[in-house]
């Protein structure tokens, strides 16, 4: 492996974050183009920081769990006031207090 690969797959992460000044992005973005192996390292930290990012969903994750609890507790609240009977005829099941209480985590 050349020398110039081992310092852009050093740098990879560096350059995705765009945390390199220019002439040091400017000679990995020119490597890339030209050198199979450096493209190829790219692709899979690509992959692993979109995996990574999709996995977490920092900004996305406590809203849906918000969102599905206040459901829930929406459900029950139904359940209570005796309109049970028209939420199962929409198809939906009503959920029951116990089980949102299991969501906490
Ligand atoms: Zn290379």
């Amino acid at each position: 492996m050349a020398e110039v690969c081992d310092r852009v797959t050093e740098r990879v992460n560096l350059f995705l974050d765009r945390e390199l000044d220019e002439a040091e992005a400017d000679e990995i973005r020119r490597h890339i183009m030209e050198c199979e192996h450096c493209s190829d390292e790219l692709d899979v930290w690509l992959l692993i920081r979109h995996l990574v990012k999709r996995a977490y969903r920092p900004d996305t994750a406590p809203v849906a769990l918000l969102r599905r609890i206040t459901q829930q507790i929406h459900q029950a609240h139904q359940a209570e006031q005796g309109s049970a009977d028209e939420a199962s005829e929409t198809g939906t099941p009503p959920a029951g207090p116990a089980e949102a209480q299991t969501v906490s985590l």
